[in-house]
């Protein structure tokens, strides 16, 4: 009975993020790389950071 597979969840932990500056909810970019990796970008709308962190 344990075939329901949850890949998300992880996911959602890393697209829950704050801006590290002044604290805003941060607008989240997934692409994927040619590696076929996961690449996400955040950029804050309020102060303007923004930076990329790649998977595995
Ligand atoms: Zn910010």
């Amino acid at each position: 009975m344990a075939g329901k597979n949850e890949p998300s969840t992880k996911d959602r932990t890393i697209f829950d993020q704050k801006c590290i500056t002044c604290g805003t909810w941060m607008n989240t970019t997934k692409e994927m790389s040619k590696k076929g990796a996961a690449i996400i970008t955040y950029s804050c709308p309020e102060c303007g950071l923004s930076y990329s962190v790649g998977e595995d």
